[in-house]
C-alpha cells in the first residue's frame, strides 16, 4: 500500500470526471517540509507558525522567525506556502506569552487566542508580519489569520501588515512579488458575516477542527467527547454547504484545512458539497489522492443534495454504502 501511494507522488489528483483536486499538506517544523516533495502534495495548505514558539523558552526573536520562513520557502520550491499566523493559546499556552490570569482561563479554547491575543500584543504582530515579508522578499507571499470572528479582525491585522510592508518600501527593500491575505473560518459567527468578510480577502480556509467542537459545544481535546459527533452529520455538512454556496461566485479561493479532510469517508462527503481544495497531514495524502481519481464529482455531488435535503438516520453509513458500491 505505501508503495501504491509512493507512486501516486507525482500523479496530479483528477476526478474520473476529469476536475484537478488540490490536495496540500499541513505542517509546522522546518522538518515537515521535507515530506513535501516525498507525498507529493499540491503545497502547504497551512503552515502553523506557532510552533517555532511552543518548542521555544522565549520568545523567538524576528530574525530567526524570519530564518524559518525563508527556509520553509525556498524548501518548497514553486509551491504555494500558507503561512498562518501564531495561533498561541487555548490548548497551546506559552509560559512567556500568558499571565497567571490567562493560563487559568475556564474555557481556553473560547478564551484569549489566536488573533484575539495577536491583536493584544501588537509587538508580537509586527515582529511576524515583518518576518514574513522579510522571508518572501521576491515571492509570493499567503498570510491567513486564525479564530477570525468579525471582518474586523482581519482588517486589524492586515493593517499591521500593511504598516511593515509600508516601513519595508521605505527602507527600499525587496518586497514580496505578491500578497494574498485570507482567513480561517472556524468560528462559526464568521459564516454569518461573510458577504462583509468576502470582498477584503483572497482566500478563505476551513478549520474544521474548530469549527466542529464550536458547532457542536463539545471540547475536541477531551477524549470523553470523542463520540458525540460525527464530522459527517447533517449538521456539519449543512454547514458547510451553506458556506460552499455563499463563497461561490465571489473569487474567493476557499479550502478546508481541518483534519476532516485527511479521513476518506470525510473527504469523499466534502468532494460532494463542492469543495475542491484540501490541506490534510501529509500521511493521508497517498490515500486521498487514491480516493479522489476513483470519484465522479457529479454522481458524488446529486448523492450529497439528496443526503442534505432529507438526511439518512446513519449518514455515515449512508456514505459508506455509496463508497463501497463503486469500489472507493
Ligand atoms: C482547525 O482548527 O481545524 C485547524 C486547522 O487549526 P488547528 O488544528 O491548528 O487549530
Ligand atoms: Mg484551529
Amino acid at each position: 500500500r505505501q508503495a501504491a501511494y509512493a507512486e501516486l507522488r507525482d500523479v496530479e489528483p483528477f476526478t474520473r470526471d476529469g476536475t484537478r483536486i488540490q490536495v496540500m499538506m499541513n505542517a509546522g517544523l522546518r522538518d515537515d517540509i521535507a515530506s513535501l516533495p516525498l507525498v507529493g502534495a499540491d503545497g502547504v495548505g497551512l503552515f502553523r507558525t506557532e510552533f517555532q514558539f511552543l518548542v521555544s523558552a522565549t520568545m523567538p526573536q524576528r530574525e530567526r522567525q524570519t530564518r524559518l520562513y525563508r527556509d520553509v520557502l525556498e524548501a518548497a520550491g514553486d509551491k504555494p506556502v500558507v503561512f498562518r499566523t501564531v495561533d498561541i493559546g487555548g490548548d497551546k499556552a506559552v509560559s512567556y506569552i500568558h499571565s497567571e490570569e490567562a493560563e487559568n482561563e475556564e474555557n481556553p479554547a473560547m478564551g484569549w487566542r489566536a488573533l484575539r491575543l495577536a491583536l493584544e500584543r501588537e509587538g508580537l504582530l509586527k515582529a511576524q508580519a515583518r518576518a514574513l515579508l522579510e522571508a518572501a522578499s521576491g515571492r509570493t507571499l499567503y498570510v491567513m489569520f486564525p479564530m477570525v470572528s468579525e471582518p474586523w479582525e482581519f482588517d486589524a491585522a492586515k493593517a499591521v501588515f500593511d504598516g511593515q510592508l509600508a516601513f519595508l518600501k521605505k527602507r527600499k527593500k525587496v518586497l514580496p512579488e505578491a500578497i494574498h491575505y485570507g482567513a480561517m473560518l472556524e468560528v462559526p459567527a464568521l459564516a454569518e458575516v461573510l458577504d462583509a468578510l468576502l470582498p477584503r480577502i483572497s482566500f478563505l480556509s476551513i478549520g474544521t477542527n474548530d469549527l466542529t467542537q464550536f458547532l457542536f459545544a463539545a471540547d475536541r481535546a477531551n477524549p470523553k467527547l470523542a463520540e458525540r459527533y460525527d464530522w459527517v452529520s447533517p449538521a456539519i455538512l449543512r454547514f458547510l454547504r451553506r458556506v460552499v454556496l455563499a463563497v461561490e461566485g465571489s473569487g474567493v479561493d476557499l479550502r478546508v484545512c481541518g483534519e476532516m479532510g485527511g479521513r476518506p469517508l470525510e473527504a469523499l462527503a466534502l468532494l460532494g458539497l463542492g469543495f475542491r481544495k484540501l490541506s490534510i497531514t501529509p500521511a493521508a495524502i497517498g490515500p486521498i489522492k487514491e480516493l479522489v481519481r476513483k470519484v465522479e464529482l457529479s454522481e458524488i455531488g446529486a448523492a450529497m443534495t439528496g443526503w442534505l435535503h432529507s438526511p439518512p438516520p446513519d449518514m455515515r453509513a449512508a456514505l459508506q454504502q455509496w463508497a463501497d458500491e463503486r469500489g472507493i
